[in-house]
């Protein structure tokens, strides 16, 4: 009888190749396919660790059809691995439907725990950790993400957010719109050459990046 392969979730880094663990490096080794986002992306970590792999993309536009795919692959006995851009696979990333998909399988799904960008942003922050909320990203449209900022005005947990440099100066004046002059933290480029940690008011960032184009990868905590 065939047995069935094993869908394996890989952390990988954030930004610095090295933030990575022995026992992601050895499951990247020894699977039979690497299910990523970006291929060219993924090459450049899997070139630095000596890893060959046939890589297929598994990303936002084609998810529905790949997910029929690595599906045939699992029940064929292959074992796949999975990884994101950056980080952990399923957060705030297409990775979650297809881990659903598997489990709906009764195939299995095994973690390998490692990098997710918002902990060390929370970390870093210095605000309060014992109590938090990770909200991934806000509505693009202004008026469904000033919305979802009332809802949260009364929070006092710490409020997490990801955010693209492009939209980061708008969803700022939607959080300086709602909670005014509180203190917010913005993690940039973590574990990157241009890694940056501000701590201030909203509108201060918003003065900050008047003066200097928003670029990389940006956390907001509130
Ligand atoms: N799966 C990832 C994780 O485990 O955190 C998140 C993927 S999500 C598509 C990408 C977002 O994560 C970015 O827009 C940014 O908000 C955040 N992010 C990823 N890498 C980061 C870094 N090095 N510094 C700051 N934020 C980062």
């Amino acid at each position: 009888m065939n047995t069935t392969g094993t869908l394996f979730i890989v952390a990988t880094p954030i930004g610095n190749l090295k933030d990575i663990t022995y026992r992601a490096v050895e499951v990247l080794s020894d699977v039979d396919i690497i299910a990523c986002e970006d291929t060219r992306h993924t090459k450049i970590l899997l070139e630095h660790y000596q890893i060959k792999k046939p890589l297929i993309s598994y990303y936002e536009y084609n998810k529905i059809k790949r997910t029929d795919t690595i599906i045939a692959y699992l029940k064929d006995g292959k074992n796949i691995a999975l990884v994101s851009d950056a980080g952990t696979p399923g957060i705030s990333d297409p990775g979650a439907g297809l881990i659903k998909k598997v489990l709906e399988e009764d195939l299995k799904v095994e973690v390998i725990p490692g990098p997710t960008a918002f902990i060390p942003a929370l970390v870093a922050s210095g605000l309060p950790t014992h109590k938090f909320i990770f909200e991934g990203f806000l509505p693009a449209k202004s008026g469904a993400r000033k919305k979802h900022l009332e809802r949260l005005k009364e929070e006092k947990r710490t409020l997490i957010f990801y955010e693209s440099p492009h939209r980061i100066c708008r969803t700022l004046e939607d959080i300086k719109a709602v909670f005014g002059s509180r203190h917010i933290v913005i993690a940039r480029e973590l574990t990157k050459k241009f890694e940056e940690i501000i701590r201030a008011p909203a509108d201060a960032v918003l003065e900050i990046f008047k003066n200097r184009k928003p670029k990389g990868e940006f956390i907001i905590l509130v």
